[in-house]
Order: C-alpha cells, then structure tokens, then sequence
C-alpha cells in the first residue's frame, strides 16, 4: 500500500511525473470484483483525515469512497477493569466524520489503478528482491554517495536494475532493510490480533474500543452492514478464538464487548459537557472466518542510507490498538514525495544523503517515535493493573470525557 501510494504520489504531481518510477512486488496486482464481494476482506485499515487527503491529492479517493468503505462519526474507548469512559464525536469539532475504514484490498486496488494512468511508472510483478549493492559510505563521516555510483537491485529471476533511489516500502520483514544493513529494534508483545469481519444487529457508524484484561476489542464500520473485529490478545486465546465456529466467535465477541457492568462515568466530576455512554452493538454469526497475527513494535534505527529509504512498516511496526500503522506510512510518502519534489526542483540528486536526512529521516523519526511512544504507553496503562491503578485510569479517561479542550487536542493527533 504505501509503495504505491508513493509511486502514484510522484505520478501525480507535475514536478516529478518526469522521474521513471518501477514498481515491484513479489505477490500479483490487487484487484477487486464491481460489486465488491458480499463479505468485506478480513484486512481492514482505519483511514485518517489526512491520508484521505493524500488519496484525494493522488485522484484515488473515488475508488475508497462510500460504499466502498464506511465513515465513522464517533469514537468511544472504554475500560472493562473501571467505570470510566470517553466518547469523541465528529461534530463537536466541526466535522463531518471522524476517518473512513477501508478494506486493504481496496485500498490498493485503488492506487493499482491510478498507478496505470502515469506514463513514467513501470510496474513488475511478481519480482523479488534478491540482491541489493548500495554506494559504500560511513555513518560517522556524513559522506554522500559517490558520484555516478548508483544503486544495484538484484531480482530473483536474475535481471538486474540501476537506480539513483531505492525505496524499501516491502513491509515488517523487509528484505531491502537487511540487505541494506540497517538495524531494527524489535519487541514482541506476547499478543496476537484476531481479525474477522462480522455482522452487527444494528447500524453502525462507530469505532468502538474496549479494553480487556487480555488486551482491546475494536470493533469499526467497514461497509454494508458489517463492521471488522481487531482483537488484541494472548496467544493462547487467540488460538482458541480462531478455532471456534461462527456461533462461539460471535458469542465471545459479544461477552467481551458487552459483559459485566456498564461504565457510568465518575460521579465526582462535572457531568455537563461529558458524552453519555453508548452500547455498542451486537454481533451476529455468519461474516469471514476469523485470523490472527502476531503483535510487535519494532523500528528502524536509520530510515537513508545513500540512495535507500524505507517507507512504511519496513520502517515502523506499532500495535494496531489505534489503526495508526498504514497512516504512518502515508505519512512518510508526504514527506519523501516533498523531499524528492525539492530534488527535482533544485536539481539535487534524488538519491543524496544529506537531502533524504533533512527532509525526510528527521522529520519522520520524530512524528513516528511519537506515535510509537504513545501507543506503547497506551498500551501498558491498559494491561491488567490492580485496583488503584485501574481506578485512575477510569478516571483519567473520565477526566478527558468531561474536558472539551483536552478530547479536541488527543481527537486532532489521533486524526493526523
Ligand atoms: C491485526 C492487524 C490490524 C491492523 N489494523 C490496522 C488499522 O486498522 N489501521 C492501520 O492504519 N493499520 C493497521 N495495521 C497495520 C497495517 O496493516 C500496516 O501498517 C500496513 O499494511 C503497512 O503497509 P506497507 O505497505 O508498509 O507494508 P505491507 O502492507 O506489508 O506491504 C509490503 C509489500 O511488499 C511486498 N514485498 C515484501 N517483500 C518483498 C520482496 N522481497 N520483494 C518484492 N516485494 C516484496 C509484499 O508483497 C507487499 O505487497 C494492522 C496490522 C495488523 C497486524
């Protein structure tokens, strides 16, 4: 997805629609069926304001758009260890709607068709990267490639490619990141995300998230009638959960979001400008089997070496509790699109060191950390905790609930 958000990104833009751009990938083209399949794909990303501006931008909207995809209007987080709540509505900061969830597979089935309308865009599949020679250079010593000397890939069916930029955009377990040599911190969360998608019995146009004692249950709009579960939780009943039948999955579904009490909102604080709590609704059996994948945070130390970026999750892999991964990575293509659009502009080479450090490495390493930082943080307020500690994580999501100025702040970041 951000590889050819990237591509389309330089296609669309009149300053760099002159570069000749090659698109690779091992698996084929993602294409979709018009009407799309009854049941949405399993795969679903939650999609921000500002990536839809960047599809927007790229002229690849139309193709997610509604009924392609669903908007969300609210957003409520909730604890199952506390009373506490908080409920953000798109309309209590003007807008219309809070982010879209798309299906990946339409999601790149929109950029796949965008990417055929640039005429400088070659697109290679199946290809794998076999081999990678980048310019020799020392980090300590600042040096820029050497000129002329240009990066070599080496494909699997043994053709060869030059290039003055390479970009690794081939996910979490990047090959071009370990052929280029650059170091990953990488940490599992012992956890593994269920994904499924499920019928809900009452409309929906809400991202709920609930969190458990084994970790969140999100559950968001994905299109008629059906809404995606991310299910964040240990191994062991991940494994449970895959195995069961349509009737328990919904049933445990239904327990985990809807069981025990009720959160009321703390008594003590002022409830004039707090919303009140919703119940989401309930699943019902019958949508796609259900899947799960393991849990890590991990980042890239370097995202440039000469002649290489990395995009993406070969980048950054952070858990998914707030569907911000893919929106990261669109975030990367605006700034590396940026950076090569100065390139051309200015003439430098788009392949140079210190131009890919200062517009794109630094700015990125900071809005990424972040979001990593956030996320982990998140992450572990909510893991099991004793009484007091659960109490006063009730209470500070009690605390933002009834602070209008604090929800519009977290709502903004969170929306890009
Ligand atoms: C359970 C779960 C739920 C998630 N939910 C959300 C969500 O709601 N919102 C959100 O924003 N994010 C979510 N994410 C994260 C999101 O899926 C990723 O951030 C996103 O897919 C990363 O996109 P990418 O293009 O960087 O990498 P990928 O989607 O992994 O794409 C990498 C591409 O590189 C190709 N490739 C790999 N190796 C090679 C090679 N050697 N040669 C050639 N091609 C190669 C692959 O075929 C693939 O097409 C979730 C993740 C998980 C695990």
């Amino acid at each position: 997805m951000v590889g050819a958000a990237l591509a389309c990104a330089l296609g669309s833009n009149p300053i760099t629609a002159s570069l000749r751009v090659l698109v690779m990938d091992r698996g084929g083209p993602t294409e979709v069926t018009s009407p799309l399949p009854e049941v949405p794909d399993l795969r679903v990303s939650t999609v921000t304001p500002a990536s839809v501006q960047l599809f927007q931008d790229i002229g690849a909207w139309e193709d997610v758009a509604p009924p392609r995809s669903a908007a969300f209007q609210h957003m409520q987080v909730w604890d199952e260890g506390g009373n506490g709540y908080v409920r953000y509505s798109a309309g209590n900061v003007g807008l219309a709607n809070m982010g879209y969830v798309a299906e990946n597979r339409v999601l790149q089935a929109a950029l796949m068709r965008r990417l055929k309308d640039f005429k400088n865009s070659t697109l290679f599949w199946p290809a794998s990267l076999e081999a990678l020679t980048l310019p020799s250079y020392a980090p300590e010593a600042h040096e820029g490639p050497s000129t002329n000397s240009l990066a070599e890939l080496r494909l699997a069916d043994g053709r060869t490619i030059q290039a003055r930029l390479v970009v690794g955009a081939d996910g979490a377990r990047s090959r071009t990141r370990q052929l280029a040599d650059l170091r990953t911190f990488s940490r599992s969360y012992h956890q593994r995300g269920i994904v499924a998608s499920v019928r809900t019995q009452q409309a929906n146009d809400t991202a709920w998230q609930r969190f458990l004692p084994t970790g969140p249950l999100a559950l968001l709009p994905v299109r008629d009638g059906y809404s995606n579960i991310v299910w964040s939780t240990s191994v062991q009943q991940a494994m449970a959960l895959e195995k069961a039948s349509p009737q328990e999955f919904a049933l445990a579904v239904n327990e985990a979001l809807n069981g025990g009490s009720t959160p009321a909102g703390n008594p003590l604080l002022p409830s004039r400008s707090r919303e009140e709590f919703v119940a989401p609704p309930a699943v019902s059996a019958g949508g796609s089997k259900q899947r799960s994948f393991p849990l890590t945070l991990a980042g890239a130390g370097r995202y440039v070496r000469p002649r290489l970026a990395l995009v993406g999750d070969a980048a950054h892999v952070v858990h998914p509790l707030a569907g911000q991964g893919v929106n990261l990575g669109f975030g990367d293509v605006r700034a590396l699109s940026a950076a090569l659009t100065h390139a051309v502009e200015t003439g430098r080479d788009p392949g140079e060191l210190a131009l890919l450090e200062e517009m794109y490495e630094e700015p990125r390493q900071r809005e990424n950390g972040m979001m990593m930082v956030a996320l982990d943080s998140l992450k572990h307020i909510f893991a099991p905790q004793s009484g007091f500690v659960a109490s006063v994580r009730g209470l500070g999501l009690d605390l933002i609930n009834g602070t209008p100025a604090l929800k519009a702040r977290i709502m903004k970041y969170a929306m890009g």
